[in-house]
Formats: C-alpha cells, sequence, structure tokens
C-alpha cells in the first residue's frame, strides 16, 4: 500500500476533507440551479452513485436564490461555484452553502477576493481555490510563456496570499488541466509546496470511454504516490457517470470500503460457451442500484472460469447451455444458461446476508461438483485442450518463417 501525504483538514458540512479522512467523491449538477426540484432530484441521484461533496452553479441572483431552498433538503454538501461576479459567492454564503469554489483566473481584484474570504472566515465556510489551466490568470500565462505547472501553483500560491491577508486558512486547491501530464506535474509540485489539502481532478476530460481514460489516469496517478484528498471525473456526461466512476476508482484503489458489486469478467476467447459480453452487462445491470459489496465473476466456460476466479465471493461459469454457480472457487449449483443472472443475483443476496461459509453449507456441493467436472470433460473432449487452435496457428508461423 502507498502511504498517503500529510494534509491539513477540513471540514465541508459533515464531510472531512484531507487530514487523513477517506479521499471523498465529488460532481457537479448539470440543471440550472433555480430549477429546484430538478437540481435535487439530481443531487438525490449522485448521492446514491456514491457522491459525498456536490457542487451546483452561482451565477445569478435566481441560482443563489434556489441554493437557499436547495441546501436545507440536501442529503450530501453543497459547494457553490463562483465565476466573475463576487457577489454571487456572497449570495451563495447568505443562502447557506456549505462551501464556495473560486477560480482566481476570473476574480482577480485583492479587494473582491479578500472580501469573499472574510465573509468565509466569520462564517467558517471553507473555499477552494480552483485553478483551470484553460482561465489561467492572463499576467502568469504571459509571465511563464505559456501555461505551465508552476504558472498554475503560483496562481493558486497568490490567491492563497490574499486569503492569509485575511486571516482565512479552511482552504483547498485544485490545478486542473485537460492535459493528463501537465495536472499530473502541477499537482506533485502544489504536494511539495504546502499541505493543504487537494482537490484532484482533470478538467474538461469529454465524453467517455476517453475521457474516463484521461481523468482515471490523472488522477489514480497521483493517488497512488498518495497525493490528493478529495477528487472529481469531469466527464461530457450524466454527472451519475462521474461519481460512480470516482467511486469506483476510489475502491479500486482501497482508498474506500467497497459498497457495490466488483463485477469481474473473462474477456471470452474460443472457449467460451456462453455470449460472455451480453451476460457479463445483463449482471452489470442486474447489480447497478444495489448495495452488495461483494466480487461476483462471469466466466465464457467451466473449463478454466471457475479455478481462475476462485478469489470471487461468487461466480457463474458456462457449460452446455448451463449455468455452473460457484462460491470462493466450490462448485455450489447448476441453472438453465437463461437463468444464469437471476441466480448470481439470488446468490449474492444470500452471501451478503448470511456470509460465504453458510452460502456453501446450504447445498451438497458433490452434486454440483459433479455436473461441472461432466461438462468441463464434455468440452474438452469438444475442443480438446487447445479451444483457440494456438498448436495449428504455432506450426503455421513456423512455415512461413521457413523453420
Ligand atoms: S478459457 Fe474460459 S474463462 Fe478463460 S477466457 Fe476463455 S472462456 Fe473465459
Amino acid at each position: 500500500m502507498f502511504e498517503r501525504r500529510h494534509t491539513k483538514q477540513i471540514s465541508v458540512g459533515k464531510v472531512l476533507v484531507g487530514g487523513g479522512a477517506p479521499v471523498t467523491v465529488q460532481s457537479m449538477t448539470t440543471t440550472k440551479t433555480a430549477d429546484v426540484e430538478g437540481t435535487l432530484q439530481q443531487i438525490y441521484a449522485l448521492a446514491a452513485a456514491g457522491c459525498d461533496i456536490v457542487r451546483c452553479t452561482c451565477n445569478e441572483q435566481e441560482a443563489a436564490e434556489g441554493l437557499a431552498q436547495i441546501v436545507p433538503r440536501s442529503p450530501i454538501p453543497i459547494i457553490a461555484d463562483i465565476h466573475h461576479q463576487y457577489k454571487m459567492a456572497l449570495a451563495a454564503m447568505e443562502a447557506g452553502v456549505h462551501g464556495l469554489r473560486l477560480n482566481p483566473g476570473n476574480i482577480r481584484k485583492p479587494e473582491h477576493i479578500k472580501a469573499v474570504a472574510s465573509e468565509a472566515r466569520d462564517r467558517g465556510l471553507p473555499i477552494r481555490i480552483g485553478v483551470n489551466g484553460g482561465s489561467l490568470d492572463p499576467s502568469l500565462y504571459e509571465k511563464y510563456g505559456g501555461l505551465t505547472a508552476a504558472a498554475m501553483v503560483e496562481s493558486a500560491m497568490q490567491e492563497i496570499a490574499y486569503f492569509q491577508e485575511v486571516d482565512f486558512n479552511l482552504i483547498k486547491i485544485s490545478v486542473k488541466a485537460s492535459n493528463v501530464p501537465l495536472m499530473v506535474e502541477a499537482y506533485r509540485m502544489l504536494a511539495d509546496t504546502t499541505d493543504i489539502p487537494l482537490h484532484l481532478g482533470v478538467t474538461e476530460a469529454g465524453p467517455p470511454p476517453a475521457g474516463l481514460v484521461k481523468a482515471t489516469a490523472g488522477i489514480s496517478t497521483l493517488l497512488l504516490e498518495g497525493i490528493g484528498d478529495t477528487i472529481r471525473y469531469s466527464l461530457t456526461a450524466d454527472p451519475v457517470e462521474e461519481a460512480r466512476a470516482g467511486r469506483q476508482l476510489l475502491e479500486a484503489l482501497g482508498l474506500r470500503e467497497r459498497k457495490n458489486v466488483d463485477l469481474i469478467a473473462c474477456p471470452s476467447c474460443g472457449r467460451a460457451e456462453v455470449d460472455v459480453i451480453d451476460v457479463a452487462n445483463r449482471a452489470m445491470k442486474a447489480f447497478e442500484e444495489k448495495k452488495l459489496p461483494l466480487q461476483i465473476a462471469v466466466m465464457g466456460c467451466v473449463v478454466n472460469g471457475p479455478g481462475e476466479a476462485r478469489e470471487a465471493d461468487l461466480g457463474i461459469a458456462a457449460g452446455n447451455k448451463r449455468g455452473h454457480l460457484f462460491v470462493k472457487g466450490r462448485n455450489v449449483a447448476v441453472v438453465p444458461e437463461n437463468e444464469m443472472v437471476d441466480a448470481l443475483v439470488e446468490w449474492a443476496e444470500f452471501i451478503h446476508e448470511h456470509g460465504t461459509d453458510a452460502a456453501i453449507a446450504r447445498v451438497d456441493t458433490s452434486i454440483a461438483e459433479r455436473e461441472a467436472a461432466r461438462d468441463r470433460s464434455r468440452a474438452l473432449d469438444e475442443k480438446g485442450a487447445d479451444a483457440n487452435n494456438a498448436t495449428e496457428k504455432i506450426v503455421e508461423i513456423r512455415k512461413n518463417l521457413g523453420e
């Protein structure tokens, strides 16, 4: 395991950030903040998908008024996103938000920055200094001859200096860029400069899957170095996808306790006796809303499936138009192929409630083992040990190379 960098701790509502607190997931609503019911609906969906803190834009008076109604009904803390108009920051605080995000690139007057920080200090609210590569202060752009990691870090440090003048220190920082190596460099530089908690993200990552890849590359590189206290995937997609991706990344890295199913599936090959992609997708859908912290495997054949996925809590492998269910590598039941997903759900719910030992104990495993052995040898007889025809291909390669 990697050691996490020590940072100061702040709290956003009841959610702790930094100072050894679990890494949190953030996202942002895409509704008009003035649309109170629509925004709350999205916030509830985000919270259900694993979002810990949500940001809403506060770009006009109607948005601030909407926030006054949204904040008391939100299940998770709300941060107001402020650009250009410092008065919107003051209005959002009046509305009761749990924190602010300021972009130093577009609120530049020191007296405005200090007015917001003084108010936040008096209310005990945190502010994220959200430096964004695309909207860097033009004077820094000029000084560094373009967008560089050092320019982004300097932008954040300048903002901190203004905050310090009014004795405000409930701060988080982000230095996001859409270029992954640049973003990684900026965060590393920042981590060497300050112990203020960091909010990680690759800005404007774009639509999935490319956006997911870019965001994961940047965020996980830093998390694996112990850098980062809270994260956001900035995807051009339904924000629920952002929250889900953030949560899944933290679970995959062991930074958050597993809440949902970790579905593993074989990539399929010449041995597969079922459409693995279809079964895996249907299983993914069936488990989507269920909060079952289990690892579940979907495997294409009974020849190798149960062995390859023996570490999974539960799995199913196809063979002879049937599904062979196994728990911790032990065969427990055989079901018709069209009932594979339903059977997985039923067994997963049982395991979640009673544990894997109880699941194994509830059946006579010898029956399922015998059936699996029968289908395994049938498959071996039919396809042999070389179902992917590798031997034939090797002979051909050697022939072509004149051996
Ligand atoms: S051998 Fe079986 S379990 Fe492994 S990839 Fe092929 S079909 Fe899937």
